[in-house]
């Protein structure tokens, strides 16, 4: 019986010898996401034909940390895929990655936009720009630090200052100049919105549009989403994208990111996936479907991002903008920039 069993696994050891990676790397890995499905099926789809590895998905908007952790050791999360350095800051916070171990990542990944302990690790980046009426704002070029200048009172749109996209940008303020300069800018900003923080990203374009406000602050893929959407198309089209830099230079960019489940129960699987999506294949999708920029330095934005200009990222490292996450949502409520 022994005898018989072993030959069968040999003899199946001689067929996989000449089949694909294909067939050999057959098998599932469970992806928790906040993610829209929309955008990621694609993705996973072309990953799925490339490795044989079928991806179940379990997406929601909200809790997905906490349901990982309460499932424990039995958790059938293998990776979570999010946006926003809040966000993978709060799974790590939540005990519930492991840290990616992998040459492939720390090559196609630049060191900023990964946890230095490998806990997390971007996949794309987008950058948080001015969205400037065409009309109305003569200038090309903006500094963060310039939309606490007094000569916008009245003009600027924004959302919640407690969203996670402006809590980065915020952080990274704090980072760059100190609680106490800080302070003082977003209190200057708050002096100069034009109503009451509100709507998503690309709500600032349509009030813009609506002459509520000259200058709204949002994502880059909203601005082309907006172009290529038939309703919203006046929004982008009353507008032009700025990519602001801190006085010091630089433009604040964000990251959607993986982390890896501390029980993964499909480990390898996991790490062919998220290889996968720092891969080629992947990072153009990523350009060229979602509108975001590429990580990986050989492949290129899609004509749209392209066309805002030549990105020149902060250098500094998102673990430093997440240390001040904290920080920054306590300034928030000191200067009752959402009142
Ligand atoms: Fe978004």
């Amino acid at each position: 019986m022994f005898k018989t069993r072993m030959s069968a696994v040999a003899a199946a050891a001689v067929i996989a010898v000449g089949l694909p990676t294909l067939a050999a790397a057959q098998g599932d890995v469970n992806l928790y996401t906040y993610r829209e499905q929309k955008l990621i099926q694609p993705l996973l789809d072309a990953f799925t034909k490339e490795t044989g590895i079928k991806v179940n998905v379990v997406s929601a908007s909200s809790g997905l940390e906490q349901r990982i952790k309460t499932e424990g050791v039995n958790s059938p999360a293998d990776v979570l895929l999010t946006v926003d350095i809040g966000r993978l800051e709060d799974a790590v916070q939540a005990g519930i990655t492991q840290p990616i171990k992998s040459d492939v990542i720390d090559k196609a990944v630049p060191a900023q936009y990964r946890d230095p302990e490998g806990h997390w690790a971007g996949v794309s980046m987008r950058a948080r720009v001015v969205y400037a009426s065409k009309d109305r704002v003569k200038q090309d070029a903006i500094t963060y630090e310039e939309l606490a200048d007094p000569k916008w009172k009245g003009k600027i749109c924004i959302r919640s200052g407690q969203h996670i996209y402006n809590n980065a940008l915020f952080a990274a303020m704090i980072a760059k100049h100190g609680e106490a300069k800080a302070e003082e800018w977003l209190k200057g900003l708050k002096a100069n919105l034009a109503r009451k923080p509100s709507g998503g990203d690309r709500e600032q374009a349509r009030d813009v549009a609506a002459g509520t406000c000259d200058i709204g602050i949002g994502n880059t893929y909203y601005w082309a989403l907006m172009l290529k959407n038939p309703k919203q198309k006046e929004w982008a089209e009353a507008t032009k994208v700025i990519l602001p830099t801190f006085a010091s230079g630089g433009t604040h960019v964000n990251v959607s990111g993986v982390v890896l489940a501390k029980n993964a129960p499909n480990k390898a699987n996991a790490m062919k996936l998220i290889e996968w999506l720092a891969g080629d294949t992947a990072q153009h999708m990523y350009a060229d479907s979602n509108n975001e920029y590429p990580v990986k330095a050989n492949i290129k934005p899609n004509e749209i991002v392209a066309g805002y200009g030549k990105l020149n990222p902060d250098p500094m490292p998102l673990s430093k903008i997440a240390e001040n996450k904290k920080a920054a949502a306590n300034l928030v409520d000191k200067v009752g920039f959402d009142n």
